[in-house]
């Protein structure tokens, strides 16, 4: 497994595997990566001939109160783990080398990024797609993969693709959670032992949630009252927000049978102590129209 922290080194040999006709796969994280990352480089592994993972810290999708410096950190084990996942190089660059002097240029998208996470992190996803835009042109991969845990982040990305004619195949992949339903995250490190239990409402909420829609409910509104009364029978929870929207453009909805391609996504984030976590479930509610 060739670690590299030179964008001309990994651009190089991504497009050698190129000129060999090999399929590359690519998963960009921020590292501290568990079996969630892991899911993704399975499923690049499965689909590609040659798999290419990110670990950087972006510091440009933090907002200024954010945990940039806080956020865990372990390369050795995160190249161990890249490792047995039978990843083929791991590009890890520092700051200075993504963003040199006088950086200046930003990618930026209007309406979808605004919603949901956009509300509280003005700054986020201005951020996350200028990295990710980056990252595809250092490399040419031919898929890349991201978890529907950040499901915003995955239709911004998406879109973001088909806006600006990327040549590059997005690939979504189902959310991975701990035995007790909370799902994997890299800052779930940052719960002590009684947030940890606490941190079990949003997947509960979500799961109550869920039962309405399945049982035929259609206003969005009863089921956004029910999971906020879920989150607010939890002491050490704060609700940043709970949304319906529609999946195809991340705008509110009322009526979940109004949803463009069929599909609604129901997200909530949640503070429990100063730990921001988010989490989320897609339901299909009719066939695409
Ligand atoms: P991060 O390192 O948190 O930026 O995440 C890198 C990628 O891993 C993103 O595409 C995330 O959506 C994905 N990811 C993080 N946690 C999970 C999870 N629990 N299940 C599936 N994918 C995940």
């Amino acid at each position: 497994m060739i670690i590299s922290e030179s964008i001309r080194e990994t651009r190089e040999q991504v497009k050698e595997w190129k000129r060999q006709g090999l399929r590359v796969g690519f998963v960009p994280t921020m590292g501290y990566l568990h079996e969630g990352h892991r899911s993704l480089m399975e499923a690049a592994r499965k689909e590609n001939d040659r798999v290419a993972v990110s670990i950087f810290v972006n510091p440009i999708q933090f907002g200024p109160n954010e945990d940039f410096a806080s956020y865990p950190r372990d390369m050795e084990k995160d190249a161990a783990l890249c490792e047995d996942a039978g990843v083929d190089l791991v590009f890890h660059p520092d700051a200075g080398e993504m963003y040199g002097e006088g950086f200046s240029t930003y990618v930026d998208m209007e309406g979808l990024t605004k919603e949901l996470c956009g509300k509280s992190r003005p700054v986020h996803f201005r951020g996350v797609q200028t990295v990710v835009c980056k990252l595809f042109h250092i490399i040419p991969a031919d898929r890349a993969y991201f978890g529907q845990k950040d499901a915003q982040q995955l239709a911004v990305i998406k879109k973001m693709v088909r806006d600006l004619g990327m040549d590059i195949e997005i690939v979504g992949c189902p959310i991975v959670r701990e035995p007790d339903g909370l799902a994997k995250s890299s800052r779930n490190t940052y719960l002590n032992a009684e947030e940890r239990q606490a941190a079990l409402v949003l997947d509960r909420s979500l799961a109550a949630g869920r039962k309405l829609v399945e049982a035929g409910e259609r206003d969005a509104l009863k089921i956004k009252e029910c999971i906020a009364g879920e989150i607010g029978k939890e002491k050490l929870a704060k609700t940043d927000y709970v949304e319906i929207v529609d999946f195809a453009d991340i705008t509110p909805i009322e009526n979940l049978e109004d949803a463009k391609n069929g599909e609604i996504l129901c997200a909530i984030a949640v503070y429990i102590g100063k730990t921001r976590l988010i989490d989320n479930f897609i339901y299909r509610i009719s066939e695409c129209r």
